[in-house]
């Protein structure tokens, strides 16, 4: 098997906090393959955003590797984009502005990427809407602009934190399918986090299940469903077995109560 784009091997990471050390990732490695569709899915507090940061560069390991496509990351890795929960754009500007502020970081041709990301807007259904500022947008059209703004710059990696985590249910369905469809144009390379079996069996090849807190690899689970996929997949019993065995394993763990998902109470780090 060729080399993984993502490797991470054997990543830990604890917090030092005035209340005493947090365990928040231990001994994580995954292999995430260049075009791969790879999700963290696990409940809150599991360390999904720390892997996620940690693979970023942005913040420290305590222990472990991460190698982006042949380099090690040892400080913030710029050739990926990054899309989180909030939008943030920049309310002072218009979408294509908010764009081209990656021009403006990155010392990149502007006129380049406004042919390119007037080309993403058209994808993602925003033709016309380049020239509004984002308080003009939905929640769901300003999610799609943080999608394009992380991707204007042609990165070959993209990493989303919960990206449609604070979209209705609707708006939400209609983004997996948004990026499922740009994924597959694009081919990029994709480590997504979240919190929903649903989402995460819909959109990926792979699922990283991971315990609560210490986040560790619980299972991977390989989601052989064909593409592209459509809603009405989730009805389909092979659906259903991959949703099932994930709920399993969050029962046994003690992660799903009868009234959802439990939060994970902070917990010392223990010698173990
Ligand atoms: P998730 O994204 O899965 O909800 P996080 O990675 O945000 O989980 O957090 C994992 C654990 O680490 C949690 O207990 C959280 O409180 C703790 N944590 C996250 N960031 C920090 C930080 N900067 N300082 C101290 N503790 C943190
Ligand atoms: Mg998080």
């Amino acid at each position: 098997m060729s080399e993984a784009f993502l490797k991470v091997e054997g990543v830990s990471k604890v917090y030092p906090t005035r209340q005493g050390e947090i365990f928040a990732v231990d001994d994580v490695s995954l292999g995430l393959p260049e075009h791969g569709f790879m999700s963290l899915l696990g409940p809150s507090g599991c360390g999904k955003s720390t892997l996620l940061l940690m693979s970023a560069g942005l913040i420290s390991r305590t222990a472990g590797t991460i190698v982006i496509c042949g380099n090690p990351v040892e400080r913030p890795y710029t050739d990926l984009g990054i899309v989180f929960q909030d939008a943030n754009l920049l309310d002072w500007r218009r979408v294509i502005d908010n764009l081209l502020i990656q021009a403006e970081f990155r010392g990149l041709d502007k006129a380049r990427l406004r042919d390119h990301g007037l080309k993403l807007l058209h994808m993602v259904g925003l033709a016309g809407y380049e020239h509004h500022y984002p308080h003009e947008l939905s929640g769901g059209m300003r999610q799609r602009v943080s999608i394009c703004r992380a991707l204007v710059h042609d990165p070959p990696l993209l990493l989303m934190d919960e990206p449609f985590g604070a979209l209705d249910a609707l708006t939400r369905d209609q983004l997996n399918l948004d990026l499922q469809e740009i994924w597959m144009e694009s081919r990029k390379t994709i480590l997504f986090v979240t919190h929903s079996i649903t989402e995460a069996v819909f959109l990926s090849d792979t699922v990283i299940v991971m315990t609560p807190q210490p986040g560790r690899v619980g299972a991977v689970v390989d989601i052989d469903l064909p593409r592209p996929r459509e809603f009405a997949i989730r009805e389909t019993p092979a659906f259903g077995s991959y949703t099932k065995q994930i709920r399993g394993l969050f029962e046994t763990w003690g992660v799903l109560t009868d009234r959802g998902v439990r939060t994970t109470a902070v917990k010392r780090r223990e010698a173990d």
